[in-house]
């Protein structure tokens, strides 16, 4: 089964939608289409899709997200492809469903970027708008360095230097922190956490009522890359300390999770995450939600990439030469495109479904 792993995985959005949805047809899943208003660098239609395998009335449901983070989209597009595919989609406990969204923020995705077409992280886009935006100062601090306006040698030099005396001064993790934890004042800045919900938080709104109506128990797994070892996936769970949801995920998971809460992630504290939008969609269902974060390349040459992209988009062409080696640098960031990686991102990835499956059959 794992022979061809590699086969299961995508250059490209289009192909992985594709690929996605042949895998899913064929394994006799229910699909649905969402369209989102915007369109591809090469003019193609861009779709959230989602598969239903399993009994229509389940009330057990495991729910697979791809691409929150856009340009994270090739990792878990490969695994839901694979799932498909493999003959895995036929051994699903009683009772039991497996609900797959593919491509839960196309434009990223399409773009090669992490955020919507909004220019927002969907991971920090699920807090309450109509209240105060958490606040990150040490972000403010730092913005010009974050983003600066030019991008050259001299800019890189510069601005760098910055970010670093900020590290040497307060560690690397408080850095990771300040510029990853979520911003909610500067729409053109990193991590920002948006000022309304965008059309990829509003259509997976929507996917969860219309799909998960009468689910009691809901397993989350949201495929994510950029953080940790490479090929290494991180089970991180981000219910409360004390909640059920994070007692359920080290039980399900033979205690092989981390909590940013408890300090022993390699994510910081985020604002605004996806998981808190399901559990506040579904309050009907005990939901126990992980994200399984797979590692690339290291932090730092991550957040470069991140930063060279946003000043792209914010004033630069993406078409341009320059503009093209920023795509094949943040490309990189967030996906390897080796066949070792691949297996690693498989295998655990499988690993995962398989124990959720069995921990909600055990609810
Ligand atoms: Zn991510």
């Amino acid at each position: 089964m794992t022979a061809n792993v590699s086969q299961y995985f995508s250059a490209k959005y289009a192909e992985a939608r594709a690929k996605f949805l042949d895998a899913a047809t064929t394994a006799g899943a229910r699909l649905a289409h969402y369209r989102n208003p915007t369109r591809g660098p090469e003019g193609e239609d861009l779709f959230t899709d989602t598969s239903w395998v399993g009994p229509a009335d389940a009330d057990r449901v495991l729910l697979l997200i791809s691409a929150t983070h856009g340009v994270e989209g090739f990792c878990g597009s490969g695994v839901q492809v694979g799932w498909h595919q493999s003959g895995l989609a036929k051994d699903i406990p009683d009772g039991t469903a497996v609900l797959t969204v593919h491509a839960s923020n196309p434009h990223g995705f399409a773009w090669l970027r992490r955020v919507t077409e909004e220019n927002v992280d969907l991971n920090r886009n699920f807090v309450d708008h109509t209240a105060d935006y958490p606040s990150n100062p040490a972000y403010e601090d730092l913005r010009d360095a974050i983003c600066p306006r030019a991008w050259d040698d001299a800019a890189i030099a510069e601005s760098g230097a910055v970010l670093n005396a900020y590290a040497e001064k307060h560690g690397g993790f408080a850095l990771q922190e300040a510029i990853t934890a979520g911003q909610y004042k500067h729409a053109d800045g990193l991590f920002y956490g948006g000022n309304a919900p965008t059309w990829a938080a509003e259509t997976l709104r929507e996917i969860l009522k219309k799909e998960l109506g009468k689910a009691r128990q809901v397993a989350v797994i949201d495929y994510h890359t950029g953080l940790g070892p490479r090929g290494h996936g991180e089970r991180i769970c981000v219910h409360a300390p004390g909640s059920p949801g994070l007692a359920g995920a080290e039980s399900w998971y033979g205690g092989d999770i981390t909590s940013p809460a408890l300090g022993n992630s390699t994510s910081a504290e985020l604002t605004g995450v996806n998981l808190v939008g399901i559990v506040d969609a579904l309050p009907h269902a005990e939901v126990t939600g992980i994200a399984l974060e797979y590692g690339t390349l290291p932090t730092d040459d991550v957040i470069l990439s991140l930063r060279a992209d946003n000043w792209l988009h914010a004033h630069g062409d993406p078409a341009s030469a320059k503009g093209q080696a920023i795509k094949a640098q943040i490309r990189a960031a967030f996906y390897q495109d080796a066949d070792d990686w691949k297996k690693m991102i498989w295998e655990r990835g499988i690993e995962t479904q398989r124990l959720a499956l069995k921990g909600l059959s055990e609810e």
